[in-house]
């Protein structure tokens, strides 16, 4: 890091592309857009290109931390939950999640980019370039997923019923982008199933108004102390990573949502996608997570809540049930089903999230 006018900027770069991410344009983007901004800028490089899954990873595991000063990635959120998750295995956890972590939109899914840089110039790798530049560190909540004794950490989205189907159904069409998801979501509404899960929710508010309100304060407050973010990135500490708070056989408190449910989005963002803005009233660091449960109710009160999705007005929608959370648990009631983290495959098979405040890393303008 070093200072510029009282800013703090990143330097050694470690830059992870993915040939293989979103259409195939990763090293395209990075050569002819990327690389010659932070060139430019007077950045130090060390570019990997990814040959497998794992492959970032295990790279950023094993990271000397006191070389790099931000990581990279050209891909989608997929590449993004790998690196985080590498970074939350290092020997020195803590540490390690303090690097700051930034997109480079060149996948199908680019969740993080368009809610760092924004819906009208999150799909544009100069403005991706230039935030990697400019930005600085931002502490974001991460979740921790607990699944069969195995402990990973999600940065923006679980999904499960139609969201996650649409997602990971139609993988065989990456050709197409990110129309594939409306594709998938055109399938979803025709077959019309509902998730085979049961879902339990550690509730902190279910009252749409105030959480509305809420947002609305919050943005205030941050808007009038907008120097914390460049002067908590000096703090360093080493340590453990946080225990979990919630034991898998907790059930005190917890609501059990009986309603059939067509799909459950969990997270934070605002933006999962392009056309999608799932978490309205979401916050990268409120230490909560927001669940947005859609119960099956007819196909025409589907599409019409759905077609307020891209700018966030399907909130609205009365029979979409909203919560803040701390930590919420999935039981699948079936063998077949999908679940979908960060836009990844993971196994169909009992989870737990809870939420770990402040935990991670991006840049930010
Ligand atoms: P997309 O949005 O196109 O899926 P992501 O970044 O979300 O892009 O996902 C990329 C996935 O591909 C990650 O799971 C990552 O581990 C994996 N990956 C990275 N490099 C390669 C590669 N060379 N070949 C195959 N898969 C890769
Ligand atoms: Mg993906």
């Amino acid at each position: 890091l070093y200072e510029d006018h009282g800013v703090l900027r990143c330097r050694r770069l470690l830059v992870f592309v993915n040939p293989h991410g979103g259409v195939g344009k990763g090293e395209k983007i990075f050569e002819k857009v990327v690389e010659p901004v932070l060139l430019a800028a007077g950045c130090d490089l060390t570019v990997v290109r990814t040959t497998h899954h794992g492959h970032a990873f295990d790279y950023v595991k094993d990271l000397e931390l006191d070389k790099v000063d931000a990581i990279a990635t050209v891909s989608g959120d997929g590449l993004i939950h790998e690196v985080l998750n590498g970074l939350a295995q290092h020997a020195d956890p803590m540490s390690a999640l303090r690097i700051p972590v930034a997109p480079i939109p060149a996948g199908s899914g680019n969740g993080l980019a368009l809610n760092l840089i924004g819906i009208k110039h999150g799909f544009d790798s100069a403005s991706a370039a230039l935030n990697i530049v400019k930005g600085r560190p931002m502490k974001t909540d991460l979740f921790s997923i607990t699944q069969g004794g195995k402990r990973s950490f999600s940065f923006m989205s679980q999904s499960l019923g139609l969201m996650a189907d649409l997602d990971l159904d139609t993988e065989h069409l990456r050709w197409m982008g990110d129309t594939r998801f409306i594709y998938g979501m055109l399938r979803g509404i025709v077959t019309f199933n509902p998730a085979p899960i049961q879902l339990s929710i550690k509730v902190t508010e279910d009252n749409k108004d105030v959480m509305a309100e809420t947002l609305f304060t919050r943005v205030q407050e941050k808007l009038s102390s907008g120097k914390e973010a460049a002067e908590e990135s000096s703090v360093r500490e080493s340590g453990a990573l946080p225990t979990l708070k919630y034991l898998p056989d907790d059930n005190e408190d917890w609501t059990v949502i009986e309603d059939p449910i067509l799909f459950v989005y969990a997270g934070q963002g605002p933006y999962v996608g392009r056309d999608y803005m799932a978490f309205p009233v979401s916050l990268p660091d409120d230490g909560m997570i927001d669940i947005a449960v859609m119960p099956l109710t007819s196909r025409g009160e589907i599409v019409s809540a759905i077609s307020g999705a891209e700018t966030g007005e399907n909130f609205w929608f009365p029979k979409l049930q909203y919560y803040k959370a701390q930590a919420y648990r999935v039981k699948p009631l079936s063998t077949k089903g999908n679940l979908s983290i960060d836009g990844e495959r993971f196994p169909f098979e009992e989870f737990q999230v809870e939420v770990h405040p402040r935990l991670g890393t991006f840049l930010s303008c």
